[in-house]
């Protein structure tokens, strides 16, 4: 297993659209692990394949309750949303707060390529559907609005200028 190197706002690789998987082989059975070393390296709850600058649909989380590996998750069903904070490990030091349904429904495929079905409500329901949200390109920045996003202009400069966006 090896930790990859999560890809900081301002890089690309966070823009771009994963495509779902076929089938899981070696490459996303490997790829769930490093992603899942790396995420716990960085004492995150959640990551995508984007982050890493892959563009599978592959995610991990893991918010304490055991660490879920899915391939191609799409919600099914959703509840009423609730507003709730969130960190991302593409944007470091940075909390916004954001407004998502509370409990959900997924469709996605396992570790092992089996299709599965998993009800998650609470902080889990919003780890998934903020990876879910890397897999589309989008970021936590997009969902809020121009209070919040000023309120860490500072930060995202910050980051911004220490990226490294070469690999
Ligand atoms: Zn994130």
């Amino acid at each position: 297993m090896s930790i990859l190197k999560v890809r900081l706002y301002g890089d690309p690789a966070l823009r771009k659209k994963a495509a779902p998987v076929k089938d899981i082989g070696d490459n996303e059975k490997k790829l769930f692990e490093d992603m899942a070393q790396t995420m716990y390296a960085a004492n995150g709850v959640g990551l995508a394949a984007t982050q890493v600058g892959v563009d599978k649909q592959l995610i991990v989380v893991d918010v304490g309750s055991g660490l879920l590996k899915l391939a191609n998750p799409k919600i099914v069903h959703a509840s009423c949303k609730k507003m709730g904070e969130e960190g991302c490990l593409s944007f470091p030091e940075v909390t916004v707060k954001i407004k998502r349904p509370e409990k959900i429904k997924i469709g996605a495929l396992n570790h092992n390529g089996q299709a599965v079905n998993i009800e998650a409500e609470g902080l889990s329901a919003r780890a998934l559907q903020h990876e879910m949200d890397h897999l589309d390109g989008v970021v936590i920045i997009d969902k809020i609005g121009i209070r919040q996003r000023l309120g860490i202009a500072g930060k995202l400069r910050k980051i911004k200028k220490g990226g490294n966006f070469n690999g």
